[in-house]
């Protein structure tokens, strides 16, 4: 069976350890190759590697950082196949979903900041007669960066990128559950000569390569996406130590749809922000509010559409949604579904495991699921479930709308659906979340501001605030 191995220091090496856990295929359930389970010994090499490799890479112009950045971002184009296909089987997704989005994402994050850190200027600040400050901003050093399984490579990318670009060395741990092009990744990393201890990939559990990330005194700051309650414990580890923090956690979104919205893109739409990659993006819109007059005619449409979708082996070209990404994600789903029924909810269509045959009938495969008849203060309503299981809720005014939607601990991203300008703007303007979709669902320009208000997290990625993130501002004033 394949052993996955670290990357550390410019090589794949075993873990210190010795020790190996399984990694299990979500499309068969079946174990198919075996990760490192690292420990802190593993990852003090990693920071090791990343000192020592720091002084190089941080005072290297920033041409030649972007230069090697973009050799990676062309061999991730070249192998997109080979990791579409390993991204797929790793995660469950469809294939084709791996194929068009997750791979040629983690190649654009790669590009994207390659050429972003070529355009970052400094600024200066002139006091007219009295004197002029400029403001250069520094890497930081180690960070870390640690990434969960929902879209593995392309969330893994988004958060080392922008730090190499910044002239950072990072130690970054993929999620334990998808750890496979995380793997590749360090093989493309050695092709395209990243030198020796820039990047380090450590592979693992959360309780031990996380938290040792976390408690690292040589780690200055730690871009995390992840749970809410993840966050929250990192956050209390690394605070203490005043590490800079960078945490995307979870959501519970609203998919607002007013009556005079363009029923057949909002219908279209709908299905995507409820279902894609199983509903497990952190952008999924899981508490659909739709107005009134058009709530039945919404509602019986959705069903019947979803009734139709796919559910099917990852790699059928026609299968919309694949595998939950494990069993005990696949039990925490189904869960919910009880809860949902005891809360008094309707299922609609779903609300259970789909059996396959031959070798696909032990994966982890669930129905799309839409229940209706829900207190919006319920826990189903409440709770980040993170699977293909929407609510729908008919609302009557926009102040209603904004009082369920707004209800939420979380506050990462919403859709509005309307025709009217006015209308959209205020609501965009009132609705607590981070990310307003208006007549639209993930159209992603990597320059914008992306994160979540309340405990969706804290700061924002993307663009130059990524590049802000990872870097030290240092203000130098001079009379004239
Ligand atoms: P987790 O919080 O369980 O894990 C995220 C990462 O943190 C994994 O690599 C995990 O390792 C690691 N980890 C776990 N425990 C610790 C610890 N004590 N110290 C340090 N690291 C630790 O999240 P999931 O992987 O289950 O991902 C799903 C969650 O991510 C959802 O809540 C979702 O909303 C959120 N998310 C947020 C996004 C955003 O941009 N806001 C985008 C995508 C997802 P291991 O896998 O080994 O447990």
């Amino acid at each position: 069976m394949h052993k996955i191995q670290n990357y550390i220091n410019g090589k794949l090496i075993a873990p210190v350890g010795g020790e190996y856990l399984d990694n299990i295929e979500p499309g068969t359930g079946k174990v198919y190759s075996l990760i490192p389970d690292s420990t802190e010994q593993d990852i003090a090499l990693a920071v090791s590697a990343a000192k020592n490799a720091f002084e190089s890479w941080g005072g290297k112009p920033k041409e030649y950082r972007s230069q090697i950045m973009m050799r990676v971002a062309s061999l991730i184009e070249e192998r997109l196949p080979e990791l579409a296909a390993a991204e797929s089987r790793d995660n469950g997704k469809p294939l084709k979903l791996a194929t068009h989005v997750d791979i040629p994402r983690a190649r654009d994050n790669f590009h994207f900041f390659a050429t972003g850190i070529l355009h970052y200027a400094s600024e200066s600040h002139e006091m007219e007669g009295l004197a002029i400050n400029y403001t250069t901003r520094h890497p930081l050093g180690v960070v870390g960066c640690i990434s969960p399984w929902n879209l593995p490579l392309y969330l893994f990318t988004w958060k080392i990128a922008p730090a190499l670009a910044a002239g950072n060395c990072v130690v970054a741990k993929p999620s334990e559950v998808t750890p496979y092009t995380a793997y590749l990744l360090s093989q493309i990393c050695i092709d395209a000569g990243m030198p020796a201890g820039v990047l380090n990939i450590v592979h693992g559990l959360g309780h031990k390569v996380g938290e040792a990330i976390s408690q690292s005194n040589d780690i200055k700051a730690i871009s995390f996406t992840g749970g809410t309650a993840t966050g929250a414990h990192i956050a209390s580890v690394a605070a203490p130590k005043f590490k800079k923090l960078s945490l995307e956690l979870g959501g519970k979104n609203p998919n607002i749809i007013f009556a005079d919205c363009d029923f057949e893109d909002t219908l279209k739409t709908t299905i995507l922000s409820s279902f894609a990659n199983q509903g497990q993006i952190c952008l999924c819109g899981s508490r659909i509010f739709i107005e009134r007059p058009i709530y039945e005619k919404f509602r019986d449409a959705f069903v019947e559409k979803v009734r139709k979708m796919k559910v099917s082996n990852p790699e059928d070209p026609d299968a919309k949604l694949g595998a939950v990404v494990s069993k005990p994600h696949m039990e925490k789903v189904l869960s919910y579904v009880e809860l949902a029924k005891e809360e008094g909810g309707t299922i609609l269509t779903g609300g259970h495991r789909v059996l396959l045959d031959g070798e696909y009938a032990e994966g982890f495969y669930l129905a799309p699921t839409i229940i209706e008849g829900l207190a919006y203060t319920c826990r189903t309503n409440q709770e980040e479930i993170f699977g293909p299981v929407v609510t729908i809720t008919p609302f009557d005014t926009e102040e209603e709308v904004l009082m369920m939607a707004n209800s939420v601990e979380y506050g990462l991203a919403a859709t509005i659906w309307t025709q009217d300008l006015k209308r959209a703007h205020r609501v965009a303007g009132k609705v607590e979340a981070g990310i307003v979709w208006i007549n639209c669902w993930l159209v992603r320009d990597l320059r914008t501001p992306f994160g979540g208000m309340k405990n969706s997290g804290v700061g924002r990625e993307g663009g130059f605030e990524a590049l802000k993130f990872f870097t030290e501002a240092k203000n130098v004033c001079i009379k004239f």
